[in-house]
């Protein structure tokens, strides 16, 4: 079985009456949840066929719909998402793909989680917390594992960098952590730019850490950065790669949340041309990544997203429309709330996991609930 508890899509999960084997703390919590929310208009419970109406209704009325998350549904509910948000004229925002653009569009050297066990030497954590969000990257690819070319794995071939807002628990495992001033994430990264071309950088940060740090990544044979939600912003980390490869060899991945992101880039960018709606890379969720504000739409449907976690409730005017197998705080502020199966739980399909490779994801167990992708197709059908 497939646990998508994550963008690892971890494939090696058994899954008998009392038991789920192989999976971390997040991936057995996400398959052996049986909480399930109810369908409810205006906060008061229905049934599901009264809250797909009502949400076709509220679609239908809309002028400045628009369309987020994406993230977690299997790629073929994410492409009858897009011809819904076609049919309507909503936009669709995505959060956190900024990266997965620039890898899809050839800015940045990339590679595949086995080449990471395989080969990579260095590995930076930047603004990410894997222990936390992708538990098990670090033991099936990033530090633990014997590669092909690192037969020594953590102890004597790798060397595990962390470099984050805060010291995370990854960083109490690295061999060495820098903790950066939220508000001066610039000014690291130029600094370490500097001391990559052998100047004395001008900061205020340590100085002679830096160039020790510089020293480190330059010395890489096969370098991998994973980017997560508070890296620097992402200019400065494609710079970063940039002079990074140089004088060495560094791949560039995303370690964003949601098990199915880089399906929804790849749909969006063969689609139009041109990337999704996080164009200026803004990852703190803040939805001014281009196109219509959240706070002017009139209607915002949440497909496998707590919207609410990211942005606080006064940003938001319209009508919200929450598509989710959970309970999560922008369920309780919805207007209209559809319940639906988990893909690769209760609701088969495929996915790509975050290094591009695609992935079939198998029922792991029957319910009674709707996909999200049959409930988009019965949205997609009412519509005008
Ligand atoms: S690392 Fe991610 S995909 Fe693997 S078992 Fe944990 S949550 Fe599931």
């Amino acid at each position: 079985m497939v646990c998508t508890g994550c963008a690892l899509l971890c494939d090696d999960i058994r899954v008998e009456e009392n038991d789920c084997r192989h999976a971390c703390r997040i991936g057995d919590a996400h398959i052996t949840s049986t909480a399930q929310i109810e369908a409810m208009v205006n906060q008061s419970p229905c049934d599901t066929d009264a809250a797909i109406k009502s949400a076709a209704e509220i679609l239908m009325s809309a002028e400045k719909p628009v369309f987020v998350g994406f993230g977690n549904s299997v790629t073929e509910a994410q492409a009858t998402g897009i011809e819904l948000a076609e049919k309507v004229g909503a936009e669709i925002k995505t959060f956190h793909t900024g990266i997965f653009d620039d890898i899809l569009d050839g800015r940045v050297k990339t590679c595949t989680l086995p080449e990471v066990r395989d080969y990579a030497d260095v590995i930076v954590f930047l603004g990410c917390d894997p222990m936390n969000t992708h538990p098990r990257l670090l033991s099936r690819y990033a530090y633990y594992p014997r590669g092909e070319k690192r037969q020594h794995g953590w102890e004597e071939d790798r060397t595990a960098i962390t470099i984050d807002l805060r010291f995370s628990h990854t960083a109490s495992i690295c061999k060495e952590a820098y903790t950066i001033d939220p508000n001066r994430q610039i000014e690291f990264m130029d600094a370490l730019m500097d001391a990559l071309s052998n100047k004395v950088p001008k900061t205020t940060y340590d100085k002679k850490r830096i160039l020790k740090l510089a020293g480190k990544l330059k010395k890489a044979e096969f370098g991998v950065i994973f980017a997560g939600t508070s890296a620097p912003p992402r200019d400065a980390t494609i710079r970063l790669m940039d002079r990074l490869n140089e004088s060495s060899d560094f791949r560039l991945l995303s370690l964003a949340p949601g098990y199915n992101l880089r399906s929804i880039a790849e749909q969006l960018r063969q689609l139009h041309n041109r990337p999704g709606d996080d164009r200026d890379g803004s990852s703190d969720g803040s939805g001014n990544g281009g196109g219509t504000n959240l706070h002017e739409a009139d209607c915002i449907l949440c497909l496998g997203f707590d919207l609410m976690n990211s942005l606080p409730a006064h940003g938001i005017n319209g009508k919200m429309i929450v598509i989710d197998p959970n309970d999560t705080l922008t369920s309780r502020y919805a207007d209209v709330v559809i319940p639906c199966a988990a893909g690769g739980i209760d609701a088969a399909g495929s996915a790509v996991r975050m290094d591009g490779e695609p992935v079939e994801l198998p029922l792991i167990r029957e319910s009674e609930r709707l996909s999200d992708g049959a409930i988009l197709k019965r949205l997609l059908e009412v519509v005008r």
